[in-house]
Formats: structure tokens, C-alpha cells, sequence
């Protein structure tokens, strides 16, 4: 037998050594193999580390998963899922049964938005969507079988920030889980579990893995019971990410911090530069001083306001068209979080299922741009900007 160990198709163990690789290795393995059916039983009593089939967790994922944690602080090891949908879907089904009623923002992401609207009601989930700045419309919205408040700090794209600690105090005193989505924010400028939220998601997509190269997403609970509950839900529900997407994930992490910071103070140069610009109707962002929820983001984010902001341009289609056009060398791309900077316009993007007289008391016309800021100089950037603006005004 000792000489057929060569003909067998995987017949040698991995060489061990006394030093081991800096950078983690890919680990595209879909199955582990145990020395003894007693080591398989140690593993799934958790006596052993060890993995079994890569949907039930991987090293690749575990590595994304450890930093996630630390990051947001997390009372317990979340769950990296295939995107940050996938996070969204295991907290809304999840955690959720027929007759229950779940409460969203109102100005949640767009696919949020539609599994509240459309998917949870097919299976006998009543929803409401509320502004998450209105704690009395919250509360008037609470049902006794209300289960969840699923809500963003900062709202996309008209960056309204929502009364955290309000929220907060409402679902401690009625029992209601507060579940904060963290992807536009970033446990960099705010860490829901501190604050008192039950469940915080992310969208890992976007400026955590930061290349727009990897889609994965994140889970975690405060309560254990909850949080293994919502795990064991991804791994039936097939939500398991793959393992090169949470290698290019920790890579995209390992700058994380300085890649926020940068487009943050790029997009407070940004969004001061584009208020100052003739037919320039507006400017969003939290951190001005003319932003309605100033006062409030300035409590919850402690100084930092992240990387997006939106403007207003006076004009129509034919304005915007010819603002994308002239800003050349800029991504339209609906995305955010990019280390390039990209343009986004709603009314013909995330926002185009909506009537314009909708889209109106969102504040959002023709002329609406969502800027998420990247890495580029920010006298590059703002100069980018103006002569883009001139020249769709000038059209
Ligand atoms: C993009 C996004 C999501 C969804 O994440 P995917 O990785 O694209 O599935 C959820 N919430 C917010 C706030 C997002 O921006």
C-alpha cells in the first residue's frame, strides 16, 4: 500500500514548517479533511479548531471576519455573507416569521428598500418605512408585533443623519432590535454596538475592501443567542462568501483607516469648494455648518463626516447630462466607496422607480449628484469639479 500512496489522486498533507507565510493564504479549499472520526467530533463540539465545508466558514473568511469584529467592536464574531445584501436578507429573514412587522428608514438603500416593500410582505411580514430623524413618527409606527427597526446613520443620497440615540431608547424600552446598516458611515466614524444597537451591518463592498473589486458582506449581533442564529441562517441559506473575495477583502482592510481619512478630508475641501460655484444650488455634507443635521452629526460621528457629499446643479437632464459628460476621467458609476472618486445621479439610478414629485420631497431633482470622494489631490479633484460644472452650464 505504502507504494500506491503516490497513485492516489491527493495522497500528501500540506508541508509543515517552523515559519509560516506573512500574507494569509488563499485558502480555496471547499472541504477539510479530519485525521479520526473522533477529531471531527472534537471539531463540531468546538474542542478543536477546524474547518469542514467552506459554506460553514473558511480561513479566508474567519481573517475578514476577526478584523470586522475589532473594528465595530463587536461582542461576538459576526459572519461575513456573499455581499452586504446578504447581511441585510439574513437579518430580515432571518430573525423575522410570518405576522411579525418590521419597521425600515425611510431612505434606506434601494434593495433594502425593495425586500421591505415587495419580499417581505409576500411571506406575511408587514413593514412601515419611517424617517429615521422622526422619533414620534417611530414610535406612533410601532406595532406590538414589531420585531426590528432596520435604519442607516447617515441616509443615501441626501446624507441625513438619523437620531441615533433616540432610536436607541425607544427599542430598549419597547424591546424592539435596533439594526444599524454601518456602510456609509464606517466603524470610523461611528460604532453602533457603542451606542446600543442589537445588530450592525455592512456593505464590505464599499469603502472597507475600498477597490470595487470584491462584493461581501457583514453580520453581528449583540445577543449570543441572535448572533448564532444568524449565522446558522447565512450557512443554510447558502449566503457563505468566497474565499478570494475576503483575501482581496483583507487586503483592501489593511488601508482602510488612512483611505477613509484621506477621502474624508478631501471630501470637506469638495464639498466647501463646490458651494462656492456658480449654479451650484446646494451642498450636502454633514460636516458644513449649513446642513440640517449639523448638530446631530457632529454628536454621533465626533468629527467625522465620511467621504460623500451631494450638490444640487440648477438645471435639468440636459445639465446633468452634460455635467457627466464634461466630468471625464471621473467613474458615473453607481457605487460608492471606490478608491476613485465616482458620480452618482439618482433620479436616473437608485431613485428612478420613483415619481419626480416623489423624488421632489426627497429633495432630489435632475440636477441631484451624489460624490463618493476618493484618493485623487483635492485641489486635482475640486478643480475637476468646477470646470465639469462651467462647462454643463455653459451648454
Ligand atoms: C451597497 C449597499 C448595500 C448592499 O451591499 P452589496 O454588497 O452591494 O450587496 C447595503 N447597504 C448599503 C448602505 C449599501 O450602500
Amino acid at each position: 500500500m505504502k507504494n500506491e500512496k503516490g497513485s492516489l489522486v491527493r495522497p500528501d498533507a500540506l508541508p509543515e514548517g517552523a515559519s509560516r507565510p506573512v500574507v494569509t493564504p488563499l485558502s480555496a479549499s471547499v472541504v477539510y479533511a479530519s485525521d479520526t472520526p473522533d477529531m471531527l467530533d472534537q471539531q463540531y463540539e468546538g474542542a478543536l479548531h477546524g474547518y469542514t465545508y467552506a459554506r460553514e466558514g473558511h480561513p479566508n473568511a474567519d481573517v475578514v471576519g476577526l478584523r470586522l469584529d475589532r473594528m465595530e467592536k463587536a461582542p461576538h464574531p459576526g459572519v461575513v455573507t456573499a455581499s452586504g445584501m446578504a447581511a441585510v436578507s439574513a437579518v430580515l429573514l432571518g430573525l423575522t416569521k410570518s405576522g411579525d412587522h418590521v419597521i425600515g428608514g425611510n431612505q434606506l438603500y434601494g434593495r433594502s428598500l425593495r425586500m421591505m416593500s415587495e419580499d417581505l410582505p409576500r411571506l406575511g411580514i408587514a413593514t412601515s418605512m419611517v424617517d429615521p430623524g422622526d422619533i414620534a413618527a417611530m414610535r406612533a409606527a410601532l406595532r406590538p408585533e414589531t420585531r426590528l427597526i432596520l435604519i442607516e446613520t447617515v441616509s443615501n443620497p441626501t446624507l441625513r443623519v438619523a437620531d441615533l440615540e433616540g432610536l436607541v431608547a425607544l427599542a430598549k424600552e419597547t424591546g424592539v432590535l435596533l439594526v444599524v446598516d454601518n456602510t456609509f458611515t464606517t466603524p470610523r466614524a461611528i460604532k453602533p454596538f457603542e451606542w446600543g444597537a442589537d445588530i450592525v451591518i455592512h456593505s464590505i463592498t464599499k469603502l472597507l475592501a475600498g477597490h470595487s473589486d470584491v462584493m461581501l458582506g457583514y453580520v453581528a449581533a449583540r445577543d449570543l443567542t441572535l448572533n448564532d442564529k444568524l449565522r446558522v441562517f447565512t450557512v443554510t441559506a447558502g449566503m457563505n462568501p468566497s474565499p478570494f473575495d475576503c483575501w482581496l477583502a483583507e487586503r483592501g482592510l489593511l488601508s482602510f483607516d488612512l483611505r477613509f481619512d484621506r477621502a474624508q478630508s478631501t471630501a470637506s475641501e469638495l464639498a466647501d469648494h463646490l458651494a462656492g460655484l456658480p449654479g451650484v444650488k446646494r451642498v450636502i455634507y454633514p460636516g458644513r455648518k449649513d446642513h440640517p443635521d449639523h448638530a446631530r452629526a457632529d454628536a454621533l460621528l465626533a468629527g467625522q463626516f465620511c467621504n460623500m457629499v451631494s450638490f444640487e446643479l440648477d438645471g435639468d437632464r440636459s445639465t446633468a447630462n452634460a455635467f457627466t459628460r464634461a466630468a471625464d476621467g471621473l467613474s458615473f458609476a453607481p457605487t460608492l466607496g471606490d478608491v476613485g472618486t465616482t458620480i452618482s445621479h439618482p433620479a436616473s439610478s437608485s431613485h428612478r422607480a420613483l415619481t419626480a414629485e416623489k423624488r421632489a420631497e426627497l429633495g432630489m431633482s435632475e440636477g441631484f449628484f451624489r460624490v463618493s470622494v476618493g484618493l485623487e489631490a483635492p485641489d486635482v479633484l475640486c478643480r475637476v469639479f468646477e470646470e465639469a460644472i462651467a462647462a454643463a452650464l455653459g451648454a
